[in-house]
């Protein structure tokens, strides 16, 4: 069985990757989801271990330090990370794992796995990104134009990903997302071992 693939996913806050991802793992059940550690505050309905592992500062220092984050970033003045154990395990097990990370991150991960596939999701337009912003509700004012200030420093570094898929239709970036996973996975490099199988098995 060949190695699962890891899928870096980055789009500016709001930007509607939430809904694309929802939708992607209910029409690929191979995929597992990365669950990350942070030091912000759980939002409305954020629940410990399935959203996030809400840490502090101090545990989340720990954690650098032991070795178990693959990458980790501040944003908007709260640390973000990846635990590293689940993700070799699904990775070995021939899971495809998505990593819903932002952009410095994503950086890191193209250096520690140059296989993996990036891909950066936008909003049509910096206008719907505001508008969901602010439809969201979440944050006070000064959150929102300190995201929406990231927001465009982010989206200076979609050239670094492989792919960026346009969150217009859902519908459409859903497709677009198992396009790219699927043509991902046909890749020769993937899997040398299946052919080569092949012509040992006739030899044999
Ligand atoms: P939010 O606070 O809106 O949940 O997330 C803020 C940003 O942090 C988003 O861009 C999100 O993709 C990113 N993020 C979430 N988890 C991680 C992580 O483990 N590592 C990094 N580098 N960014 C993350």
């Amino acid at each position: 069985m060949s190695k699962g693939l890891l899928l870096v996913v980055s789009a500016p806050s709001a930007g509607g990757k939430g809904t694309i991802l929802k939708e992607l793992f209910q029409r690929n059940e191979n995929l597992r989801m990365s669950v990350s550690a942070t030091t912000r505050q759980p939002r409305d309905g954020e629940e410990h271990g399935k959203h996030y592992y809400f840490i502090n500062r101090e545990e989340f220092q720990q954690l650098i330090d032991s070795g178990k984050m693959l990458e980790y970033a501040e944003y908007v003045g709260n640390l973000y990370g990846t635990p590293k154990g689940p993700v070799d395990q699904w990775l070995d097990e021939g899971h495809d794992v998505v990593l819903e990370i932002e952009v410095q991150g994503g950086a890191q991960i193209k250096k520690i796995v140059p296989d993996c596939v990036s891909v950066f999701i936008t909003p049509p337009s910096l206008e719907v990104l505001e508008k969901r912003l602010r439809g969201r509700g979440t944050e006070e004012e000064g959150t929102i134009l300190k995201r929406l200030t990231t927001a465009r420093q982010e989206l200076t570094q979609a050239g670094n990903y492989d792919y960026v898929v346009v969150n217009d239709r859902l519908e459409d970036a859903v497709d677009d997302m198992l396009a790219i996973l699927r043509s991902e996975k046909l890749r020769y490099a993937r899997d040398p071992g299946f052919v080569e199988g092949l012509l040992a098995a006739e030899k044999a």
